[in-house]
């Protein structure tokens, strides 16, 4: 049985006052309950500030993305050990803004959450397809070549440590949530694609967390599928409340 894994993805949203608010209203409202995986990636600048209002929580703290250097001349990138400095133990790596808009690759993608893992973070890999591509047939080719080459190297242990996160694009953001049959139809062709490279007992273990307008009146119905192990929420994490629900909705 997978642990489901519920995590909020504030994007470049909130500043440092409203961040530590969100958590200090989110603290009570998810104390003792052990049964779902919680984490909440903030902006860079307010990690600090949120990861000291957590201590002593159950709910962990995440970064948005990371570089794959520890330390050097890489001008406004942040590595997984500075991360870790501030209490992260996870990070997202391959959010589809990142591809879309930053030029993030599969092959820079898979050298990040790579690198991230010998740094000793938890990986949150997201993979999905466009509304083009999937009206176009391609979703199965595009899920495969990001699983093929972004996931490319890991061990069976890695995988302990590694979600993958399927976030069709045209559900991001748009209020178009995938129908739960969508999700488990996606989540299970990434399943079978993980059994094919890495081997049944990855296949049985990985976590896949449906991402893409998760709110707290559609999350039970998401997370009851079969293969739908947590969710990565956008929107919808900006409020304690309503990611509360979410996440109760995953037990
Ligand atoms: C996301 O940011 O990964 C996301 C899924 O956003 P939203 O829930 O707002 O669609």
């Amino acid at each position: 049985m997978r642990k489901p894994l519920v995590a909020g993805n504030w994007k470049m949203n909130l500043l440092v006052a409203d961040a530590v608010k969100l958590v200090k209203e989110l603290k009570p409202l998810v104390q003792g309950i052990s049964g779902v995986d919680i984490v909440v990636c903030p902006t860079f600048v307010t990690l600090y500030a949120v990861s000291e209002v957590l201590k002593g929580s159950n709910i962990e703290l995440g970064g948005q993305n990371c570089y794959l250097k520890e330390s050097g001349a890489f001008t406004a990138e942040i590595s997984p050990q500075m991360l870790k400095d501030v209490g992260c133990t996870w990070t997202i790596v391959g959010h589809s803004e990142r591809r879309q808009f930053f030029g993030e690759d599969d092959a820079l993608l898979n050298e990040k959450l790579k690198f991230a893992l010998a740094s000793g973070l938890k990986v949150m890999f997201c993979i999905g397809e466009t509304l083009d591509e999937r009206q176009g047939g391609k979703m199965n080719d595009v899920l495969t070549r990001q699983v093929t080459k972004g996931l490319a190297g890991l061990s069976e242990a890695d995988f302990d440590e590694v979600s993958v996160a399927y976030e069709p694009v045209w559900a991001i953001g748009t209020g178009v949530t995938a129908s739960p049959d969508q999700a488990q139809e996606a989540h299970a062709f990434v399943r079978g694609l993980l059994k094919t490279q890495f081997g049944a007992a990855v296949a049985d273990k990985v976590r896949i967390q449906y991402g893409g307008s998760v709110k707290a009146d559609n999350a039970a119905e998401l997370m009851a599928k079969p293969d739908v192990d947590g969710a990565l929420v956008g929107g919808a994490a900006l409020k304690a409340d309503g990611f509360a629900a979410i996440l109760k909705g995953a037990l």
